[in-house]
């Protein structure tokens, strides 16, 4: 495995490596979630990339850049394990050299939940994914559905820009109480760590109300509210239903697949989690492949 900095050696080494490429994007904190995007990307790919960079042009100057985990070594004993060619591992100099003045924005998608409470975010996910496939030039990128609007920017993204690799999305890996994976996890103390878990089981309940036939989104959304209250240290940000491949906000009964998102802060911990509705929804490749048609 090796380990590369700099630009130019990334795209020397990247020639060398054999057949197709698989692309994992990662802030690093590796966990079990980011682990099972690489295992696929190595069973799916001759060869995996896996990037590791904490873009500062996603947080917002109130943000946790400058606490955010870091465990390089750690990280790097994971990968080795894993099998993986590249890391690819730049500083923000590297990325963003002075005088840096080119961005991606990506309209419609980017605008509501995550966008509205983070608005410079997405703009910040866009570029910087749009440069690691201009540099990795993969043939499958590796997402997961935990950021569930990230997919959809980086899947509108890549269709719109005509980038030529396939987007691929990954199931949320959860803790076995069902609080999903994250780097971010790691802020939470003890009682908060125990009180997390309510997210999946707001998700359950609603999912449960959904495969009982509850199509009324008011009803849906005060279900997972009313779980939500059930612990006193949950403080909601925002619970949301929203179509799953367009992200426009579903205010009346519909069969189509739905995003039930959610942020929730825990002290000075932010949580965010999500599920596909019906539950058992993972055509994940639909909802990529069906991109041309809703184009139109
Ligand atoms: P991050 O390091 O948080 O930017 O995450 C890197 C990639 O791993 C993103 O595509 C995330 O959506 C994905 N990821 C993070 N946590 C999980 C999880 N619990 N399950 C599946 N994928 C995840």
């Amino acid at each position: 495995m090796q380990v590369i900095e700099a630009i130019e050696a990334l795209r020397q080494q990247r020639k060398k490596l054999p057949g197709t490429l698989g692309l994992v994007p990662t802030m690093g904190a590796l966990h079990d979630g980011h682990l099972a995007l690489v295992e696929t990307a190595r069973s799916e790919n001759d060869s995996v990339l896996v990037t590791i960079f904490i873009n500062p042009t996603q947080f917002a100057a109130n943000e946790d850049l400058d606490r955010y985990p870091r465990d390089l070594p750690g990280d790097l004993r994971l990968l080795e394990q894993c099998g993986v060619d590249l890391v690819f591992t730049p500083t923000p100099e590297v990325m963003y050299p002075a005088r840096y003045q080119t961005y991606v924005i990506v309209e419609d998608v980017a605008q509501g939940l995550e966008g509205k409470q983070r608005p410079e975010h997405f703009r910040g996910v866009a570029t910087v994914v749009a440069k690691l496939f201009n540099l990795a030039q993969a043939d499958c990128a590796y997402f997961g559905q935990k950021d569930a609007q990230q997919v959809v920017v980086i899947r509108r993204m890549a269709y719109d820009l005509n980038f030529p690799l396939e987007i691929k999305i990954h199931p949320t890996i959860r803790e076995a109480d069902g609080l999903a994976m994250s780097s971010r996890n790691r802020y939470l103390n003890a009682d908060e760590r125990k009180a997390a878990p309510v997210l999946y089981r707001a998700l359950q309940v609603v999912g449960a109300a959904y495969r009982s036939g509850e199509r009324q989104p008011k009803i849906l959304l005060q279900k997972a509210h009313d779980t939500l209250r059930t612990e006193a240290l949950a403080q909601v940000e925002y619970v949301a239903l929203n179509d799953a491949r367009t992200l426009e906000r579903v205010e009346s009964p519909t069969d189509t697949p739905l995003l039930l998102s959610m942020a929730v802060r825990f002290g000075g911990t932010r949580l965010i989690d999500n599920c596909l509705l019906p539950l058992e929804f993972n055509d994940y490749a639909g909802l990529t492949a069906t991109l041309g048609a809703i184009n139109t």
